[in-house]
């Protein structure tokens, strides 16, 4: 299969044609319909496996479709990430692939001053990639609101229960609406992220590579 017969929007096959990106990767070929009818995925996979573009190109391709414009501090996705470095290469992959959309996309970590990210979050983003403990402190200096999440993603959630992070998605994942669609990724599947998973997902798909 290709990328073409996956009903995306022609902004992102014009991204991911200059990428020269022609075949689906097999997390890819599984999630992306998944994702693009509405349903939640607990998807099993290593980094390396393109399992970026496999939950940013539906996120992308749902707000291509509805480009209602954003209000300041009230994201319309999150994606959670363990560390900087996954966070900024995040980034990257929404605003290569988004390149031909008008899409805002911002990182919030912690070691980097705080007040860009708010003044970012005041003028408004689509899609916010965070990591837990720097979205804490944003949500309690209020600078953003999570109640406009339409979709959520964790990635690498057992890298973020291994540094300590679930204390803070227990504080985060109840504020984002229960409406939403959730994505969770992980490259191992023991009990603790069964349980996690199984707290956050609502009838998921699986997928696993
Ligand atoms: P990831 O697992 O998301 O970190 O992606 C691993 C690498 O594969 C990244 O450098 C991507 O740019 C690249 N990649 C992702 N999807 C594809 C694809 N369908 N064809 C070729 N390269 C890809």
């Amino acid at each position: 299969t290709s990328f073409k017969n996956m009903n995306l929007a022609q902004p992102l096959l014009r991204a991911l044609e200059s990428e020269g990106y022609d075949t689906p990767t097999p997390i890819q070929a599984q999630t992306i319909p998944i994702c693009l009818d509405g349903h939640d995925v607990l998807g099993i996979a290593q980094t390396g496996t393109g399992k970026t573009a496999a939950f940013a190109l539906p996120i992308l391709d749902r707000f291509s479709r509805n480009t209602t414009k954003i209000a300041p501090r009230r994201p319309r996705a999150l994606v959670l990430a363990p560390t900087r470095e996954l966070a900024t290469q995040i980034a990257v992959s929404f605003r290569t692939y988004g390149r031909f959309l008008r899409l805002s996309v911002e990182t919030a970590f912690g070691g980097t001053p705080v007040g860009k990210q708010k003044r970012a979050l005041d003028r408004g983003v689509d899609i916010l990639v965070a990591t837990p403990g720097r979205l804490i402190d944003l949500l309690e200096q209020r600078a953003l609101t999570l109640d406009g999440i339409e979709v959520l993603v964790l990635d690498e959630a057992d890298q973020m229960l291994d540094m300590g992070f679930i204390h803070a998605l227990r504080r985060i994942v109840p504020l984002v609406p229960k409406s939403r669609q959730t994505l969770f990724f992980s490259a191992t599947m023991p009990k603790d992220i069964a349980e996690l998973a199984g707290k956050y997902l609502t009838n998921p798909k699986k997928v696993a590579v």
